[in-house]
Order: structure tokens, then C-alpha cells, then sequence
């Protein structure tokens, strides 16, 4: 049994919905489907999603939100007349959006969950109208009736342990079900959503709870690329990796799949296939547990901006006992999370993702370690981007930190940072942001292209 995952792109339209009705038909297999909103038709276009948090927002500032809501509800309309839906579906479609838009905004948070989740819900209820319209055994199940329980935090909801036991069932049923992503109920009956992209984690939840053989996860592109094609030209495509390459990958901007999404298939030992909706029949990426790793040391390169380093020099800093840890709590105190912390003898510095900041929080964090540590040295460096170079062969393999290096050196890229220590399967390096693509192509030649001259 399969569960499979349809992104926004993949239901923009009547014709996205066709394909997506075509795929599901030609595999008995295929019997959970999780859908997200209605995604983008073309790049300047509006996804359901957006509109609902314009739309909420408005309401939250005591406005009238009706042009927005009738921007969504008519991307609903144009769908279902191109599927030749008729009325019903449409209005029982305007009626929820209404309803949820008239509910209390006392709670702005719980408001805002309650309006984005409808782009998912109203969209399961359209598939599964036009799935039922071709003839086919399918029914729209709701996340509350199938017990998916979640926390109650607005825009990061967690899954509840209990939730597996209950979606177990879901096995059971009959036909096919359209299942909507992004959100749970959590247990006084309020919704949640996951965060933004969380159909995802919709997805590989029921594959856990359901103990699928496989996920499936729909998108617009034909398998995940070892590099991005905005920074190299026709990347190699990868055929498989495992859980902790991806996770390693997305967390440094690889976008393909929420990286909260591998958690529960990842904990039940599911195998996820990344597909292309628009070329069906292209393999995609495998993600698994444990793969062949005689295909070199590298499968991908990642990078991402919008980093920054705090360094805090201290003679004898390795001796004193709690210095970290009185670092640290002075981040913690203003909420902030850090990524990787390099550290020498009497030397440490912070990775942090800039965007945390908010406005003076800098100059009082730095006076703060300077004043109650006592360091000799502190200071922030702006700008960094960070490049992962990730593969799990990295083990076997002697010496790709030397030709990562010396291909960095080539291209006359100097090296913030390295940071190899804890992962076995990632080498870090922070660039200066200005670097950042040169620094990548180099590293792309040096582990793909060399090796796909051979
Ligand atoms: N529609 C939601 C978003 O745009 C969730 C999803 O598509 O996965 O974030």
C-alpha cells in the first residue's frame, strides 16, 4: 500500500487534477492520497495559501477581506468548471470559507490556522468529488475524524504519539482516500497547521501510522538534483539517498521536501520516492535507510544565506567550567537557535541565522558576552552563506576534505569556516555570501563533473 502526497503545483488547475486522477488510477497500490492547496499555475501567480493569510490578516485588523476571499474561492470555481464539477461542491465550499472567515479572531494565531488549513480541507473535498464524478470508489476524510492529533502551536504544530494508533485504521477503509495535508486537530477540537510546506508532513505521518510500503511525494520536478540548477547548469539528478543526506541536504536549502517530513517515515523505515506529476513516468529520487555508497563520496551539495558568527575569544577559555554553557544561556534568553558552534582552545564562534534578530538585540547580545564572560574578544561577522557538502561514501573515502579544499583554493574562495566534526556524512564550509556561488560550482565540478568525465 502506497500513501501518496500531491503538491500545490501538481493541483493548480483542472488539468493538474486530471494528471493527478490519472496517476492515482493506474496503481491499485496508490490508496491514501494527501493533497495541498491549489499551488501556482505560473511563477507570477497566487497560491491558495498566500491568499488565505492575506485574507486572515485583513480580518485580524478588523477589515472586510472580501476581495481576497473571493480570489480564493474563485480559484476553487475555475477548477471545479474546468472538472465539469457543478454547484454543489462549489458551495460547500463557499459556505465553509464563510463560516470559518465569521469565527472569533480574538486569538489572531488559532484565527490564522483555522483560515490556511481550509486551502488543504476544500481541496481534498474537490478531488474527491472529481474522483467520485470518474467513477471511482473515493471519499474525502477529514483529519479529525481519522484522529490526527496535533499540539496546539499555531504554524508549527507537532504530531501526538496517539495520533499513530488512531490513523492505523485509515488501512482499513474502503476505496481510495483523499486525505487534506498541513494541518491536525489538536484535542479540544481547535486546528493546527504544521508549518508552511507541511503537506509533507501530512504525508509521511499516515505513511508511518499506516505502515505503508512507500511514500510517495508528487512535485513539478523529476528527481531531487545534486547541486541547485540556479547555480549549475543541468545538475546530475540523484537516483537514491538516504534519510540523513536529505535531511542534511534541505537543511541547507535543498526545498524539495519539508525536512520535518522524513521524521515519521524515517522512524517507521518507509522508503520516500520523489516524483514528477508532469512526467510520471521518470524514476524520481529514492530516499531509504542504508544505500550503495560505492558511487563516490559526495551525493549533494547544498548552500543557503542569511547566516552570521559570533566569535568570542577568551584566554584560557577551555579551562573554565560553564563557559559554554553561560554563552549559550545568553542566546537562549532572547529565543535565539543556533546552527554549528566551531571551536578552538580559547576561541568559539556561533553560527546563527541572521533573520533572528530583531532591532538592537545585536549590539546587547555582544555586550552582554563581552560584560558577563569577561572575553577578550567579541565580535559578529555578517553575510555568511554555508555550503554542505554531503554524502554518506565521505566515510570510506580518504581525502575529500583535501580536494574540497584545494578546489575552494582554486576558485580563490576563502574559507570563513569548516566545520567537519560531529556529522559523518557533511563537511560545512561558511563562504562569505558574495562567494557563495563561485563556491559551489567549484565544488560541483571537483565532485561531479570530474567524475562524470571518467
Ligand atoms: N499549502 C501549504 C503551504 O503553502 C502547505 C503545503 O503546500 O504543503 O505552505
Amino acid at each position: 500500500m502506497k500513501v501518496v502526497k500531491f503538491g500545490g503545483s501538481s493541483l493548480a488547475s483542472g488539468k493538474q487534477i486530471e494528471k493527478v486522477f490519472n496517476i492515482v488510477n493506474a496503481d491499485p497500490e496508490r490508496k491514501i492520497i494527501v493533497v495541498s492547496a491549489p499551488g501556482k499555475r505560473f511563477s507570477e501567480d497566487d497560491k491558495v495559501t498566500d491568499l488565505l493569510i492575506a485574507c486572515a490578516e485583513k480580518r485580524i485588523q478588523g477589515e472586510a477581506a472580501d476581495d481576497l476571499a473571493e480570489a480564493v474561492l474563485d480559484r476553487y470555481d475555475q477548477i471545479a468548471d474546468e472538472l465539469e464539477l457543478g454547484r454543489e461542491i462549489k458551495d460547500i465550499i463557499r459556505e465553509d470559507l464563510i463560516a470559518r472567515l465569521s469565527s472569533d479572531t480574538h486569538d489572531p494565531e488559532v484565527f490564522m490556522d483555522l483560515i490556511k488549513a481550509s486551502g488543504e480541507d476544500n481541496n481534498a473535498k474537490l478531488v474527491a468529488a472529481y474522483f467520485q464524478q470518474q467513477g471511482i470508489k473515493a471519499k474525502y476524510v477529514s483529519p479529525k475524524e481519522a484522529g490526527l492529533l496535533v499540539s496546539p502551536e499555531p504554524g508549527n504544530a507537532q504530531v501526538l504519539p496517539e495520533a499513530y494508533d488512531r490513523l492505523l485504521a485509515l488501512r482499513e477503509q474502503d476505496g481510495i482516500i483523499i486525505f487534506p495535508g498541513f494541518f491536525g486537530y489538536c484535542r479540544d477540537g481547535r486546528v493546527f497547521t504544521f508549518s508552511r510546506s507541511g503537506s509533507d508532513v501530512t504525508g509521511s505521518i499516515l505513511a508511518g501510522a499506516a505502515k505503508a510500503d512507500l511514500y510517495e511525494n508528487f512535485t513539478d520536478v523529476d528527481a531531487v538534483y545534486s547541486v541547485n540548477p540556479f547555480i549549475v547548469e543541468s545538475p546530475r539528478e540523484i537516483k537514491e539517498l538516504t534519510y540523513r543526506e536529505m535531511r542534511e541536504l534541505s537543511y541547507a536549502g535543498f526545498t524539495v521536501l519539508h525536512d520535518e517530513a522524513l521524521v515519521p517515515a524515517f522512524r517507521a523505515g518507509i522508503p520516500v520516492q520523489i516524483k514528477n506529476t508532469n512526467n510520471p513516468s521518470a524514476p524520481g529520487t529514492r530516499i531509504v535507510n542504508e544505500r550503495d555508497k560505492t558511487n563516490g563520496p559526495v551525493i549533494g551539495i547544498a548552500s543557503d544565506q542569511g547566516f552570521c558568527s559570533i566569535y568570542v575569544g577568551k584566554y584560557l577559555m577551555n579551562r573554565e567550567v560553564g563557559f559554554g554553557r553561560r554563552l549559550l544561556t545568553i542566546l537562549e534568553e532572547y529565543g535565539l537557535s543556533y546552527e554549528h558552534t566551531p571551536s578552538g582552545i580559547d576561541d568559539i564562534s556561533i553560527i546563527l541565522r541572521e533573520n533572528q534578530f530583531t532591532d538592537g538585540m545585536e549590539e546587547e547580545i555582544l555586550s552582554r558576552i563581552q560584560h558577563e564572560l569577561q572575553a577578550d574578544e567579541v565580535k559578529i561577522q555578517h553575510s555568511l552563506s554555508l555550503i554542505m557538502v554531503v554524502g554518506e561514501g565521505m566515510r570510506q573515502n580518504i581525502g575529500t576534505m583535501a580536494r574540497a579544499s584545494k578546489a575552494l583554493a582554486k576558485a580563490k574562495v576563502n574559507m570563513e569556516m569548516i566545520n567537519q566534526g560531529s556529522s559523518e556524512v557533511s563537511m560545512m564550509f561558511g563562504v562569505q555570501a558574495v562567494d557563495e556561488v563561485r563556491a559551489v560550482q567549484a565544488l560541483y565540478n571537483e565532485f561531479f563533473a570530474a567524475v562524470a568525465a571518467v
